[in-house]
């Protein structure tokens, strides 16, 4: 590159330098992306939610329109002590996450979520204590969500997110109202790593490229909080890299994204494990698609992801 340079005039030599020192300047994210290599897993691309979506077809009856392979990867009822773990494995592939943070914790280690958003990831809030929200008086499931926001905002130095993850999924017409009022994007997920469950990292790692290589893709629950997954992640990026699997990255922005449908035949099975758990509140799901008329062709199943079957006696999932 500097032969090439020596060869052109001296004014144009100077304007091209000059441009590659704007262009670093401006993409300092890019530029820091630039020691991981072809390699790397890198962010395929980025898309700016604003709104008031529910995203996520484990719980609502639309995701986000991402293409063919691509991931979004999530962690929720962090910052804990194997956050750092989880972070050190994205910054080594350059990739880039969304944390959903408890208030509470955020606020236990403010650090880690300054850490979470100087190095380019997004933070979301996922309520200040992590309850049942419908099973509190609205009040007080109000106050807790915004409590929690509260405590995100403050640990991040006033960064302002809006996104928001319901603890266990579990909403409510009311709270949806609410969120939708604020214009808080809601996310579920389009599938899941079941890391509430006690398995090996490479029993997970298997589990969770199963589902990824049925469903091809989507919006990934997992939980920085879990040392198994912190012990997964860095395997997890290879894999999704060697098997043609692109990250997206989720920010915040002004308007609504596009988003896909859910296929008909759809259902909540978010709502059915937390019906099973005792939850209360009115329940009720928008738009559910009529069931099919004839099976989907070989090899275009639309279920995607296979039921999840949670071992008898063992405690209700942490989500
Ligand atoms: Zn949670």
């Amino acid at each position: 590159m500097i032969a090439k340079i020596r060869l052109i005039a001296p004014a144009l030599a100077f304007a091209l330098l000059a441009s590659f020192s704007a262009a670093g300047a401006e993409t300092g994210a890019a530029a820091r992306t630039d020691h991981c290599g072809p390699d790397a897993l890198g962010v395929s691309r980025t898309i700016a939610i604003g709104g008031s979506p529910h995203i996520g077809l484990k719980t609502y009856p639309q995701t986000l329109d991402l293409k063919d392979h691509e991931v979004v990867l999530t962690f929720d009822d962090g910052p804990a002590a194997t956050t750092p773990r989880v972070l050190d494995a994205l910054a080594a592939q350059c990739a880039k996450a969304t944390f959903f943070l408890i208030g509470r914790n955020a606020a236990g280690l403010p650090s880690l979520v300054r850490r979470e958003i100087a190095e380019g990831h997004t933070v979301g809030s996922h309520s200040n204590s992590h309850p049942n929200l419908p099973n509190l008086p609205l009040e007080k499931a109000l106050a807790d969500i915004d409590a929690g926001v509260a405590a995100v905002d403050k640990a991040a130095g006033g960064k302002d997110s809006k996104f928001f993850r319901f603890p266990g999924f579990v909403d409510s017409p009311a709270l949806l109202a609410a969120l939708d009022k604020k214009g808080m994007p809601v996310f579920g997920a389009d599938l899941w790593a079941s890391d509430w469950n006690v398995m090996t990292p490479q029993e997970e790692l298997d589990l969770l490229m199963g589902r990824l290589r049925r469903s091809g893709g989507g919006i990934v629950l997992l939980h920085d909080i879990h040392k198994q997954t912190a012990d997964m992640i860095p395997a997890l990026l290879a894999a999704l890299k060697a098997e043609g699997f692109h990250l997206v990255h989720i920010v915040p922005g002004d308007s609504a994204p596009a988003l896909r449908q859910a296929p008909a035949g759809w259902t909540s099975e978010t709502e059915a494990i937390t019906q099973k758990m005792g939850v209360k509140g009115p329940r009720r799901r928008e738009k559910a698609a009529p069931p099919p008329k004839a099976a989907a062709p070989e090899g275009q199943t639309q279920k995607g992801d296979a039921p999840v079957q949670e071992p008898k006696g063992s405690p209700a999932p942490t989500i």
